[in-house]
């Protein structure tokens, strides 16, 4: 099925073509046809699947008729983090739309929110608390909402977010057409489904990972001997096509030109590329031209990667999610994979969070004949030394610029990341760990 059958309006179709989409994912191929027809919806489906877009697709498809400058869709999620997420997602699948899109969460300033909120957006990405704050204080006008999406809710429901939900859905007009996403169906999302959608239609589609053809394995190794322990990696293993993730922009930069230098045909994406630049390299990858990718997860996403033989995480992600969704990008389609992931003594919380979602230990390896042993070099700092965790926010400080920013969707632009304060590795009880020192939970 392509995605000319659903009839999206062509400013949506010209997202998707933009986005590298060619075919829709199972729980696309399902959703979007019963949310077109105006359905209530229960997902059961994991990140990774492509559900944002499942629902992101449908609701701008919808807003493009209609009043502007009014919220019409509200979408709740229960961390920061997949706010982000959603945001951008609805920001590149809708840049050509002229549909604006904000975040609403805690941990930042309040005032740049009311201001986007006061200027008219179209969709609002929410976490419950901050959401919760304006209802109460009259910052936001949620009178005209058509379409609510809840997002993750087996995660609210683990970080006790219930209560909250159901006092933001008192407040919204009946008249409405809800989606409820979840990845499991404990019996409080089950009795939240059936309180809160009427007539729904269900789908549901298999969690893409950890597939069974993936194998796992934890490189254990100091931060400044990462690149030369992945050369060891690359040259030990027989390696058709292979995804390397690095934690920021210029770490994949770096890492693409060492690996070039060290003779393998790479290249590296990266939100700085120009989007001529970020086609070739994901064109060259595809046809083999490249051997060897290495990426952000923002800037991997919609990477066609059913090829992939191996993915190597240089920097381990930030959460479980991101992890299995990482390591979703190979073992597709029954074939077998590797997913090597190189840890360093600061990521003991998030190796243990991940072992938990598989329910198993990952394997620990050591490459032979390498030495561990070699010192930190005075020079060459930026790959010696763990990347710096993002600065305190102080309590009065001004919020920076971007934030949960009202982007335009047609500029592409996106919100900084918010500046989170350092806090202790939380788990939650679905093993949702957000790495102790780039993340918190967010009210
Ligand atoms: P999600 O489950 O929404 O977090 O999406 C998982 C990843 O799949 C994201 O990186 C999306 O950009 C990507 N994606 C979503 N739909 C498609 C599609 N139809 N084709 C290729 N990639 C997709």
């Amino acid at each position: 099925m392509p995605f000319q059958s659903f009839s999206f309006h062509p400013k949506v179709v010209a997202g998707v073509t933009a986005a590298g989409y060619t075919t829709p994912t199972p729980i696309q191929a399902q959703a979007i046809p019963k949310i077109m027809a105006g359905h209530d919806l229960m997902g059961l489906a994991q990140t990774g699947t492509g559900k944002t877009a499942a629902f992101a697709l449908p609701i701008l498809h919808r807003l493009m008729q209609g009043p502007r400058k009014q919220i019409r869709a509200l979408v709740i999620a229960p961390t920061r983090e997949l706010a982000e997420q959603i945001n951008d997602a609805i920001l590149d699948l809708g840049n050509q739309t002229r549909l604006k899109s904000i975040t609403v969460y805690g941990g930042v300033g309040v005032n740049p929110q009311i201001e986007k909120l006061k200027n008219g957006v179209e969709i609002v990405v929410a976490c419950p608390g901050r959401l919760l704050d304006h209802m109460s204080q009259g910052t936001i006008d949620l009178s005209n909402l058509e379409l609510l999406v809840l997002d993750e809710a087996d995660q609210m429901f683990d970080m006790g977010f219930l209560p909250d939900i159901r006092r933001i859905l008192k407040q919204l007009p009946p008249q409405r057409q809800t989606l409820l996403f979840s990845a499991t169906m404990p019996p409080e999302i089950r009795g939240l489904a059936r309180e809160i959608l009427r007539d729904p239609a269900t789908v549901q589609v298999d969690t893409v990972a950890p597939a069974a053809t993936v194998t796992h394995a934890l490189y254990p190794v100091a931060q400044h001997l990462k690149t030369p322990l992945l050369m060891q990696l690359l040259k030990h293993t027989d390696t058709e096509s292979v995804l390397i993730f690095t934690r920021t922009k210029h770490r994949a930069k770096r890492l693409g030109e060492q690996l070039e230098k060290a003779g393998y045909t790479a290249a590296s994406l990266q939100g700085n590329l120009s989007q001529n630049r970020r086609q070739a390299a994901m064109e060259g990858f595809r046809s083999g031209e490249f051997q060897i990718l290495v990426a952000t997860d923002i800037a991997a996403r919609g990477i066609d990667v059913s090829q992939v033989s191996h993915v190597i995480n240089y920097d381990i992600p930030d959460t479980v999610e991101a992890y299995i969704h990482r390591i979703g990008r190979t073992g597709r389609a029954a074939r077998s994979g590797d997913a090597f992931t190189l840890v360093s003594d600061e990521d003991g919380i998030m190796v243990r969070a991940i072992e938990r979602t598989l329910g198993a230990a990952i394997e620990r390896r050591t490459v032979d004949g390498f030495d561990y042993a070699v010192a930190a070099p005075r020079k060459d700092e930026e790959f010696a030394r763990p990347p710096r965790p993002p600065r305190v926010q102080r309590p009065k400080a001004k919020t920076p610029a971007g934030q949960g920013a009202a982007a335009p969707v047609h500029t592409g632009k996106k919100p900084a990341a918010p500046a989170n304060k350092p806090s202790g590795g939380k788990a939650t009880p679905s093993g949702s760990v957000r790495h102790p020192q780039r993340s918190q939970r967010s009210r």
